[in-house]
């Protein structure tokens, strides 16, 4: 492109027909533009091609992007070329005419952008072909498929970190949508980043509203919520199980809305069916398992519920992401409880993952479990484990409308820990809790437990007040459950401290009269 006196926000508006830059596009631009390398994390629809085409077509020499998707490849150069960007691809699905029309289009330095697979790229044959053309700059997009430990694993992505020792001057910016930690540090690991600058930014969904509440009677809990904030709304609910949909989608049509189940045990005509007329009726709502939602693009979405724990706040993020796209408010509703905690729990424990990934999982659900604990500003805790970063409380979340109460329950959390250890770690919450209470009981009497010194210390805390406090130690990992004896609860290394005495604790107060809700109004 004869762009030497080009700037970047010139090629914006007249090749893309866009008037500015959104977040950071501008500077991951600068950045690559000046020759140096990028690690760029933007959530899906953040506008990341954006931020290498530009480059691409500002540097001399073609843009070489490597993806691992057909589709979204041929989806791509589709919309470049009738933008008149001089672009093509280079995978599978073509004869090898074409292929060989588009390598010698590419040698001749007749592209602008020129996408590959990247087992296609990585051939020698490739690679020395690579070696006999002026390159603007490698984009290496869906980076995270370096990651071992996401889903979607690429054994050639690791092979990528030749193309540095073999370009060493060629600028590189990889781009993902997953922006934890562990996967950033593994993408800047694995493809030899680590003179790139980071960019992180566009996670906030500032028109989505998030509430956590706890669990009594979910479903009539979902209904309230919809009948309060949502009559005639469109609607996700997702559930764990598909028996669990099925019923909820039948139980909201009992009550007069309109509810469609959708899960993988549906045929395909029936899922189709009924996500064609969720994407095209108004005012429905879909109760679905994790199997509904990619690639749905309803802008009108208005809420999205879960009445059961997503496994990891990346799960999270982008189911309740599904809510709002058209900007306007949207609620993204959950109910938790103490059973969610067990049941996650032990499906990380009794998968079939080895260890190492086992540890992933636990950490993960760890961070989905302390966000739902937490007292302050949910957006500001959401978007900081993305790396973006929120000032200050957003206002537009559950604990900033309506502030969470906490007490301090050292006290409490002794006696609760002492009584399990007491016991023999062998219960679940509710037989402790009977014992916390003085409760006797057939079974109480035959092991003894109603001679135990801690029998009957707990008075001052009703059933409801206990479980509250057995729920948060085993979120927050001072008891743990073992799934293997039904659910006994066990001490945790981490709970010594808080046993001895050297430790205080402040926990949720979950007793407080508050509806989970969205709204700021106390119900
Ligand atoms: P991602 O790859 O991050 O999922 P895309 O690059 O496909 O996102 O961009 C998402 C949408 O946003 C596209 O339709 C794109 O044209 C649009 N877009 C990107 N940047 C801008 C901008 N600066 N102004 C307006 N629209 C933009
Ligand atoms: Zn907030």
């Amino acid at each position: 492109m004869s762009a030497a006196a080009s700037s970047p926000l010139k090629t914006l508006q007249t090749v893309f027909g866009y008037e500015r830059f959104r977040g950071l596009q501008a500077e991951i631009i600068e950045q690559v533009l000046n020759g140096g390398d990028a690690l760029v994390l933007m959530p899906t629809g953040g506008g990341k091609s954006l931020c290498y085409q530009i480059p691409a077509l500002l540097r001399s020499g073609t843009g070489v992007v490597v993806s691992p998707l057909i589709a979204l490849m041929e989806d791509q150069v589709g919309a470049l070329l009738q933008l008149g960007v001089k672009a093509a691809f280079l995978n599978s699905s073509l004869d090898f005419q074409t292929q060989r029309e588009v390598e010698s289009r590419f040698l001749a330095g007749g592209l602008d952008l020129l996408y590959v697979a990247p087992e296609r790229l990585l051939t020698e044959r490739f690679l020395k072909v690579l070696d006999r053309v002026r390159i603007a700059l490698f984009a290496i997009d869906e980076a995270h498929c370096v990651s071992q430990w996401g889903h979607d694993f690429r054994a050639d992505y690791w092979q990528l970190s030749l193309l540095h020792r073999r370009f060493p001057t060629v600028p590189r910016i990889a781009l993902t949508a997953t922006a934890d930690e562990r996967t950033r540090g593994e993408i800047i690991e694995r493809l030899g980043l680590t003179e790139a600058r980071v960019f992180c930014s566009g996670f906030d969904r500032p028109n989505i509203r998030y509430a956590i509440g706890l669990k009594s009677n979910p479903r009539q809990q979902l209904l309230d919520f919809i009948r309060r904030e949502h009559e005639g709304d469109a609607g996700i609910v997702y559930c764990l199980s598909r028996r669990k949909v099925e019923e909820t989608a039948a139980w909201l049509c009992s009550k007069g809305l309109k509810a469609l189940p959708y899960h993988a045990g549906l045929s395909a005509e029936i899922r189709q069916h009924n996500q064609r007329r969720f994407l095209l009726e108004e005012g429905l709502i879909m109760v679905a398992t994790i199997a509904f939602g990619m690639g749905i693009d309803k802008p009108n979405v208005r809420f999205v519920a879960h009445l059961d724990l997503p496994k990891s706040l990346e799960a999270y993020y982008q189911e309740t992401g599904r809510a709002g796209r058209d900007g306007l408010p949207a609620n993204a509703w959950m109910v938790y409880g103490l059973q969610d905690v067990i049941t996650l729990r032990s499906m990380v424990e009794s998968s079939d993952a080895d260890e190492l990934h086992k540890r992933v999982e636990r950490h993960k659900l760890d961070a989905m479990l302390g966000f739902c604990e937490l007292t302050s500003c949910r957006r500001q805790t959401l978007l900081h484990y993305f790396g973006d970063v929120l000032e200050r409380p957003c206002g537009n979340c559950d604990n900033c409308l309506n502030p969470v109460q906490t007490w301090d329950a050292t006290e409490a959390a002794r006696k609760a820990l002492s009584c399990v250890y007491r016991s023999g770690q062998r219960f679940g919450a509710h037989y402790v809790i009977d014992l916390l209470l003085g409760k006797t009981s057939e079974r109480v009497r035959s092991f003894g437990h109603d001679r135990l010194s801690t029998f009957g210390i707990g008075r001052e805390l009703d059933d409801q007040q206990w479980l509250s406090v057995f729920r948060q130690l085993v979120t927050r990992g001072f008891l743990v459950v073992d799934w293997e004896a039904h659910g006994a609860l066990r001490l945790s290394p981490a709970s010594r401290p808080l046993l001895k005495g050297e430790e205080m604790l402040l926990l949720r107060r979950d007793d407080a009269p508050k509806k989970v809700a969205s709204s700021g109004r106390e119900a």
